[in-house]
């Protein structure tokens, strides 16, 4: 039986850095990559769509998924909570795609701690001014949040040591570049191991 299933890689970074610019030009980019659509309770953006970007649920509908046990991870981030449904990822690794989780750093910790052998890239603005002014320009949250998310940043950019690849944001498409690189360097090296996963899919069916 095959050891090894495609590779998880996680890619996180603050809120504003940049990572879905990086994600829409890997999209474009890299074949058999797999992107995981997350669940969310926070509210839809102007131009959003259910299913595209997030799906989008109620407090209750996402305490059931924890409940029964449907998420990879999860965390809350600036008062809504955010996870990576399990089946996704799982089916797509399983037939030898690698797959992408956009994530915030908790729940990407929570990731290598389940598989260590995940792919952890960390996507750095050049400055916190530069990351602020991002935020403000993009003009989606409200002045208090984007203190919050802020705030937030300085703390995530505490946990680079769990990160095998830092990267920084200065150019969106030279970054991307670095990320491709990253994700197709490892293609037939380290993989996912299937036991791991099948371990992870029986404890969720118990
Ligand atoms: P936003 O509200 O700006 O879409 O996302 C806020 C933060 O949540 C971002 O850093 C984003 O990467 C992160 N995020 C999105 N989906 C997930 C998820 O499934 N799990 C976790 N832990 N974070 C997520």
């Amino acid at each position: 039986m095959e050891s090894g299933v495609g590779n998880l890689i996680v890619f996180t970074g603050p809120s504003g850095v940049g990572k879905g610019t990086i994600v829409r030009e890997l999209f474009k980019e890299v074949d058999k990559l797999g992107f995981s659509v997350s669940v969310t309770t926070r509210e839809k953006r102007a131009g959003e769509e259910d299913g595209k970007n997030y799906f989008f649920r109620t407090h209750e509908e996402f305490d059931e998924l924890i409940e029964k046990d449907r998420l990879l991870e999860w965390a809350e981030f600036v008062g809504n909570k955010y996870g990576t449904p399990k089946d996704f990822v799982f089916e797509k690794l399983k037939s030898g795609n690698d797959v992408l989780l956009e994530i915030e750093v908790q729940g990407a910790i929570q990731v290598k701690e389940k598989f260590p052998d995940a792919v952890m890239i960390f996507l750095v603005p050049p400055s916190l001014n530069e990351l602020e002014a991002r935020l403000r320009k993009r003009n989606t949250e409200t002045d208090e949040k984007i203190k919050l998310r802020l705030a937030k940043a300085k703390e995530e950019m505490q946990h680079t040591e769990f990160f095998e690849y830092i990267v920084i944001n200065d150019d969106a498409m030279r970054a991307a570049k670095d990320v491709k690189n990253v994700i197709l360097s490892l293609r037939g090296k380290k993989k996912i191991k299937l036991d791991l996963l099948e371990e992870m899919l029986t404890e969720s069916e118990a």
